[in-house]
């Protein structure tokens, strides 16, 4: 809504992957602790692992030490309206027809970014043979009982879960953590966010997240994994504007430089080292998950270089990250 991304106001939308699925049934209970990669499965790719934990170091979070309470009880959940999905604030993603609609609400534009990256991955020729859309973008408010990956909340960001295949997110961060860290959600910048966790789906299909021994640290697999998510974003984003549809349309019609200008800041806004000083702590590459605001941006780029290439995102064979 009132970015400078347009979509194919005739192109027809696919909802049928996205959906609504309410508040979270209980807010208690178990969390899904630190969201990096777990071997082969589990959370992965949350955007922005470390936030909460140094929310909850500042003194934003309810008080009282790990990261479960960060997650379950930190100043910046946003109240869940409603329980189970039953209120009036579900959206229903169903009357998302057609690119108009996309050009009209944020939801739908959403509907269409993900049809654009199904799109566009399932014909990358390096992928298509092992293509399959993920299951669900699960939109919640507030918290989550996921299918593979027990419970979250709004606090650990977008992720995916490679468990049940499904991208998670709660549209609020944006307007919460997000803008903590001076970061503007334009459309295309919620854009490069879904194309992140996207990417991860790839990462899965593709079997990379078995590669994933290391969950810390300025080299870690954590952080190639991530950067290589951002490089995979970037691939895309420098296709959106040319990827036809099932019906030959395009979806994506315009994106400005200020668009791609915008993404890459927020490439930058979640970088760990940004992040640490952001919060006032002290710049720690030892506890990096998704690497500096420099590598991030670099990956980016390098996949918007690309021309479709998916090697040139090989993060876990480069020698420097940045
Ligand atoms: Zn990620």
């Amino acid at each position: 809504m009132g970015g400078p991304m347009r979509f194919n106001s005739k192109a027809n939308l696919d909802s049928s992957r996205t959906r609504d699925v309410g508040g979270g049934g209980r807010t208690g209970g178990g969390s899904i602790g630190l969201p990096h990669v777990a071997g082969g499965g589990g959370v992965v790719g949350v955007i922005i692992a470390i936030i909460y934990v140094i929310i909850q170091m500042q003194g934003g979070g309810s008080g009282g030490g790990g990261l479960g309470q960060a997650i379950n009880g930190s100043a910046f959940t946003t109240n869940s309206v409603g329980l189970s999905g039953s209120s009036g604030s579900t959206f229903d993603y169903g009357t998302c027809e057609t690119g108009e609609d996309a050009n009209r609400s944020d939801e739908c534009a959403l509907v269409a970014v993900e049809n654009s990256l199904t799109d566009y991955w399932s014909k990358q020729p390096q992928v298509s043979g092992h293509f399959q859309p993920e299951q669900a973008i699960d939109v919640f408010h507030g918290s989550v009982q996921t299918n593979g990956c027990g419970n979250a909340t709004t606090d650990v960001g977008p992720f995916y879960c490679s468990d049940d295949q499904t991208i998670y997110l709660d549209t609020a961060f944006y307007d919460t953590i997000f803008k903590q860290l001076g970061g503007d959600a334009t459309p295309f910048v919620r854009a490069y966010v879904i194309a992140h966790e996207y990417g991860h789906h790839i990462q899965d299909l593709l079997g990379t997240m078995g590669k994933v021994r290391t969950q810390q640290g300025p080299d870690s697999d954590s952080v190639r994994l991530e950067l290589q998510a951002d490089c995979y974003a970037g691939m895309w984003a420098a296709a959106a504007t040319t990827v036809p549809d099932s019906d030959g349309n395009v979806l994506i019609e315009d994106l400005t430089q200020q668009d791609i200008n915008h993404a890459i800041g927020a490439a930058k806004e979640v970088g760990d080292d940004y992040i640490q000083q952001r919060m006032g702590g002290r710049v720690n590459p030892e506890q990096w998950t998704h690497g500096s605001s420099a590598e991030r941006e670099h990956w980016f780029q390098t996949g918007m270089n690309a021309h479709d290439d998916i090697k040139a995102c090989d993060t876990f064979s480069a020698r420097k990250l940045g």
